[in-house]
């Protein structure tokens, strides 16, 4: 939008109009003085479920039936065939390439753009993660890569349903069943989305959900594997369950496979089914002003909203994230914005840095473990194959409000605008800074 016609449309908008006045990071008034919504939300209804385990003296998976109850729940609140409870997302990760026998040798499709645990648990399996470049508009692995970066070792595809939007699955699962590679979708951001209307993490191979203190479900720690497939199922039960089968008595010490213990506590899925009495209602809310939000963004130069996919029928909107061009901020840099942007009571992240460049990644594909299990030729190359030049103008532009903001009111979402609106409108004066 040009200058003008903002200036047009800020006139139509009461929200935006109120732009003038001294930025408050030069001494001005802000925007917003009291805080967002707090999270977590509980009541009696958590106090009651955690006193109920409590004086049942059954804490663990096992003894207890909160874990079960809790799988059941929430596989019929995804339409899911199975559930398995986790100790969090990275260990629902962990488990799913555990079960579908991803190891040393093999290359792994992960986006650059993500939580660390997504390329975390391709290293603990001695396997070499490969960088999907981002598609910027959607902040989404971008599908159109996918194919040029299989090679005979590729052994999964990990899209991320980043911010709780969707992973182009139309083209992932067609290529993934093409080429025979399975998909291990990440939905640890995306509870309750939707591809298609079909909820994310009940698509692929196997979905991941985590249940960490951020996420729109939360049980402080806590996550859960999903799939349609019964014999993963109980390869994913047996590695969760230090290699021991559902069946298998206390006393039995005879073991199905390898594995971990990664089991819930009766505590948490006692939050868990608690929390999801909540989390429909919540999830329309921030739909609600993820929606009004991306109205009054819009209209503002050089912010520009997350996109989603046509078939991303609902968004989790675990994050709402935007782009920043210093452009339209008269050449005021993005944490300079972020800055401003605080200052006016309205904190905003920058988001990821490009994992593909991550030292410590880079460390472990070229440490003593994986030049004897890769060829050296491929190591070399590796750094090169994983250039990911969209994402790096990504991690620069990106700027995130958590779910937390999203549960908030109308008018708190007018306040976001609104002080987007006046860091802009006065960028001149950054630049002074
Ligand atoms: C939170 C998260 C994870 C890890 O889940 P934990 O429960 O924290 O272990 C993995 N991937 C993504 C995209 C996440 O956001």
């Amino acid at each position: 939008m040009k200058r003008r016609e903002f200036i047009v449309a800020a006139a139509a908008s009461p929200v935006l109009a109120k732009s003038n006045g001294r930025l408050a990071l030069l001494g001005g008034e802000p925007v917003r003085k009291e805080s967002f919504p707090s999270w977590p939300r509980f009541d009696a209804v958590e106090e009651k479920a955690l006193l109920e385990v409590l004086r049942s003296g059954k804490w663990g998976r096992g003894n207890g039936k909160m874990v079960d109850e809790f799988e059941k729940r929430y596989a019929e609140l995804l339409g899911a065939r199975h559930v398995l409870a986790t100790a969090n997302g990275t260990s629902a990760l962990f488990t799913s390439v555990n079960a579908l026998g991803v190891g040393p040798g093999d290359e792994v499709l992960v986006p650059p753009y993500t939580f660390v645990a997504t390329i975390n648990i391709v290293l603990l399996q001695h396997a070499l993660p490969v960088f999907v470049d981002t598609d910027i508009e959607t902040f989404q692995m971008d599908a159109r890569k996918v194919d040029g970066k299989i090679t005979d070792r590729t052994a999964a595809i990990i899209p991320v349903h980043m911010a709780g939007g969707a992973a182009d699955l139309d083209h992932i699962l067609r290529i993934g069943s093409e080429r025979k590679i399975p998909v291990i979708e990440d939905a640890c951001q995306a509870h309750l989305g939707e591809w298609r209307k079909r909820k994310l993490g009940t698509l692929g191979v196997t979905g991941c959900f985590s249940f960490q203190a951020s996420k729109n479900l939360n049980s402080g720690e806590g996550g859960a594997v999903v799939t349609s497939n019964d014999e993963i199922m109980e390869r994913c039960y047996g590695f969760h369950n230090n290699g021991r089968g559902r069946k298998v008595s206390s006393s039995d010490f005879s073991y199905r496979q390898g594995g971990a213990n990664l089991r819930l506590t009766e505590f948490q899925a006692a939050i868990l089914l608690s929390q999801m009495t909540r989390v429909e209602r919540q999830s329309r809310v921030r739909e609600e002003n993820a929606r009004y939000l991306t109205s009054l963004l819009e209209k503002i130069p050089g912010i520009k909203p997350v996109r989603n996919y046509e078939g991303c029928t609902r968004s989790a909107w675990h994050l709402y994230m935007f782009r920043y061009d210093k452009e339209a901020f008269a050449g005021a840099g993005r944490d300079l914005f972020l800055r401003a942007l605080a200052a006016e009571g309205v904190r905003a992240s920058g988001g990821y840095s490009p994992l593909n460049k991550e030292p410590f990644i880079k460390e472990t594909v070229l440490s003593k473990g994986y030049r004897r299990i890769f060829p050296a030729k491929l190591l070399e190359e590796w750094v090169e194959r994983n250039a990911c030049p969209e994402n790096d103008k990504l991690c620069q532009q990106a700027a995130w409000f958590t779910q937390t903001m999203m549960l908030g009111t109308r008018s708190d979402m007018d306040q976001i605008a609104g002080a987007i609106a006046k860091v802009q409108s006065q960028a001149g004066e950054l630049r002074k800074l």
